[in-house]
């Protein structure tokens, strides 16, 4: 089969698959200068890396290595498209998640212990103070720097073929194992986006609220060096979950 009769295939069968279809938004990101003397304002925008605006004096540290955490990710929540986010997130304030980039300690190894990364949210109240840090604290790991999310670009997703599994009784027609892996082409990205359906190497594990107990669904995933300088251990993707009614639980997993 030549690559247009596959692409042919392909389109053919997403129909039967379009109640699993979600909306996904490819986010552009760029590298930008971030001094202590830049405008408040500036430190407020979403971008992975950089400094953080940081309304509360006290820094999240890791848990394990006790370094300063960096920022892996901050998300203007006025600012984002709404369409993927799950009901109930607030529409003000900055979602924050912080991580431990420290590889020389192996603080990623403690992932189950969930010790090396810090969810943050900052209210549009706190929004308004003025940052008690300008610049990121001394740490003897290297900082991660800054890429300012610049714009989001929408398509659709459908899930991996273990995940469509697992969905198949909310489709309307009957499909086969070969059909599931067609769709396999269109689904969950690795790159950097918000919304869509994660990508699983491994088990498929959404990760339930420390707070309430709820599962939390997927909010974003970030991909290796991408708009993050960093890089997963196996080169692959993080996934965000988010709990909407606790902010602060928002955390990461990924395959190793
Ligand atoms: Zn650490
Ligand atoms: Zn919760």
């Amino acid at each position: 089969m030549n690559n247009t009769e596959h692409q042919e295939r392909v389109a053919a069968v997403l129909p039967k698959f379009a109640p699993l279809a979600r909306p996904m938004y490819k986010i552009k990101s760029e590298p930008r200068a971030e001094t202590p003397d830049c405008p408040s304002e500036d430190l407020k925008v979403s971008k992975f890396g950089g400094i953080p605006f940081m309304p509360r004096a006290d820094w999240p540290k890791c848990a394990h290595c006790s370094q300063p955490l960096e920022l892996l990710v901050q998300l203007d929540l006025s600012k984002i498209p709404r369409k993927t986010l799950p009901e109930d997130m607030p529409e003000t304030g900055l979602l924050q998640l912080f991580f431990c980039p420290n590889t020389d300690a192996e603080c990623v190894c403690d992932m189950d212990e969930d010790k090396w990364t810090v969810g943050r949210y900052i209210s549009a109240e706190e929004l308004t103070r003025e940052p008690v840090f300008r610049e990121m604290p001394e740490s003897e790991v290297d900082h991660i720097p800054c890429h300012a999310i610049t714009g989001f670009e929408e398509t659709t997703e459908y899930p991996m073929p273990e995940e469509c599994e697992e969905h198949l009784d909310e489709l309307e027609e009957e499909v086969t194992p070969d059909e599931i892996m067609l769709v396999c082409d269109c689904a969950a990205s690795e790159s950097d986006k918000l919304g869509g359906w994660p990508c699983w190497l491994d088990e498929i594990i959404y990760p339930e609220c420390p707070v309430c107990g709820s599962e939390m669904p997927h909010l974003m995933t970030v991909g290796s060096e991408e708009g993050l300088e960093w890089a997963f251990s196996d080169g692959g993707c993080g996934r965000i979950f988010v709990c909407p009614h606790h902010l602060e639980a928002t955390t990461l997993s990924f395959d190793s």
